[in-house]
């Protein structure tokens, strides 16, 4: 199921990312920010659980995250989403999986997978800010349901009908969060109108 966030902060600062004189200070800047706003929206169906707390004036039943939050990028793009995310849940586990397109058959290779335990009890947010084809992003998923997933989301910041009908058909019970729906693909599996590479923009590569 696709979310798509409208939230005007959000589409200000896609387009400061979408700029291509934006350096990378900014672009890195942005993309945690647009990040952290993004949490903000994917967390909000959070269960609570209730706690005591004694405030300096009073005993107070209030409530709080009864669930463990995991945080995935996808290397090396995702890497970028971390610190926005981990600002507004600074619990979140961090787990990585590394996977790569092949500019040919623009197929996802996995070359690194390190993630913590107990997954199955856990939200999981995949973190990839370009939603192309759905390979790497899929390929991700599949890699964290084999290491017992159950609850995923997937937080993109741009992405393309493509891509969402893949994820839909392979994974239909991920929600796939995204800032801006754009276009289509170009014939290199580009996002257009896209931002470029975002792994090349966020690393200066
Ligand atoms: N990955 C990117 O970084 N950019 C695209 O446009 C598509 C995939």
């Amino acid at each position: 199921m696709l979310i798509l966030l409208k939230h005007p902060l959000l589409t200000h600062k896609l387009t400061q990312l979408r700029r291509k004189e934006t350096c990378i200070k900014d672009f890195r800047e942005t993309l945690d920010e647009i990040a952290g706003l993004m949490a903000y929206e994917v967390t909000n169906d959070l269960p609570l659980k209730n706690v005591t707390v004694d405030t300096p004036l009073a005993r107070f039943q209030t409530r709080e995250l009864a669930i463990d939050i995991v945080l995935v990028p996808v290397l090396r793009a995702g890497l970028g989403m971390v610190d926005g995310i981990t600002k507004l849940i600074p619990s979140a586990r961090v787990g990585h999986i590394g996977m790569y397109r092949d500019h040919k058959t623009l197929e996802p290779l996995t070359y690194y997978t390190k993630l913590p335990d107990n997954l199955q009890n856990a939200i999981i947010m995949v973190l990839d800010p370009m939603l192309a084809t759905g390979g790497s992003s899929g390929a991700a998923i599949q890699v964290l349901k084999d290491h017992g997933a159950k609850t995923i989301k997937l937080v993109c910041v741009v992405g393309v009908p493509e891509g969402i009908r893949k994820i839909e058909h392979d994974h239909p019970e991920v929600q796939i969060y995204l800032a801006c729906l754009d276009e289509r693909l170009n014939e290199n599996g580009y996002i257009l109108p896209g931002l470029g590479d975002a792994g090349d923009r966020l690393f200066g590569t």
